[in-house]
């Protein structure tokens, strides 16, 4: 595992996802290791040629250089923490690179949604309870620890990120769970919803993407640890599969009272 420090020129970008104009991450890379990860084009962009999950580079002006962006004063709009990379790595407990960012987008009152597998985000809590507009989501791709593991390696347990919920929940943060990628056969969302119900505010849901480099990674754990589904995933997933996921999905908020906010698929 290798983690440099390095200088960025940049910190805030524009954002083409829906739920966010701008897009912050303050680190390259991602020690989360997440098998099915869609964010390993980013080894392409950065000059990695370690594996996807083996390299952090710490953009250690980050704050600075955000400092500065905003002195330009760009329209306000949410910033997403974290969007090819997850803000709260396990080195963000010494280089506090997310705090930083975090009060400074308080300072100009930019909104702010952060999304992550750690439930180190609970440090953060004094500032997000500050901002006039936040959002914190935690991934909850499986309830099942073992599972979590074979996919997820080195991310906070799934049991840890739902405490992280519950915490944010109670005091009054709005908080989501994504549960995203869905991965067929192996998530079992009504559990997922019973364990987070009366913790989230609503829920987001994405289908599994196998076309981001990741095909080879996610056989080979199914491979060792679930050959029985192996071939049902070289097969791959019609649109009917997942209508027939999303169908599920309405019908569990429905259940539980948790309103679906979508279903991206790919
Ligand atoms: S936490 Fe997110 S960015 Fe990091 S490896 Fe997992 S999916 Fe990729």
């Amino acid at each position: 595992m290798k983690i440099n420090t390095i200088q960025c020129k940049t910190l805030l970008t524009k954002s083409r996802l829906p739920e966010a104009d701008y897009c912050i991450n303050p680190y390259v890379g991602c020690l989360h290791a997440c098998v099915y990860c869609y964010a390993r084009f980013m080894r392409r962009f950065t000059g990695h040629d370690e594996p996807w999950g083996y390299f952090l580079d710490v953009k250690i002006n980050a704050p600075e250089i955000l400092a500065r962006e905003l002195t330009r004063k760009p329209k306000r709009g949410v910033v997403l923490l974290g969007s090819v990379t997850d803000a709260y790595q396990p080195v963000e407990q010494k280089y506090r690179l997310t705090r930083a960012i975090l009060e400074i987008l308080l300072q100009h009152d930019f909104p702010v949604s952060v999304l992550t597998k750690s439930n180190l985000v609970v440090r953060d809590l004094d500032l997000f309870k500050q901002f006039s507009k936040c959002e914190v989501g935690l991934t909850i791709t499986t309830t099942d620890q073992k599972i979590a593991r074979n996919f997820e390696p080195h991310s906070s347990i799934p049991q840890q990120r739902i405490k992280a919920l519950e915490i944010l929940h109670r005091d009054g943060i709005t908080t989501y769970a994504f549960i995203g990628p869905i991965l067929p056969e192996l998530t079992d969302l009504e559990t997922i919803f019973a364990a987070i119900q009366g913790k989230v505010n609503f829920i987001m849901a994405e289908s599994l993407n196998m076309k981001c480099g990741n095909r080879q990674d996610i056989q080979d754990v199914l491979r060792k640890k679930y050959p029985s589904h192996l071939s049902l995933y070289q097969s791959g997933f019609d649109k009917k599969y997942w209508d027939k996921i999303e169908k599920q999905l309405r019908a569990l908020s429905k259940k539980f009272n948790i309103s679906l906010k979508g279903f991206y698929r790919h």
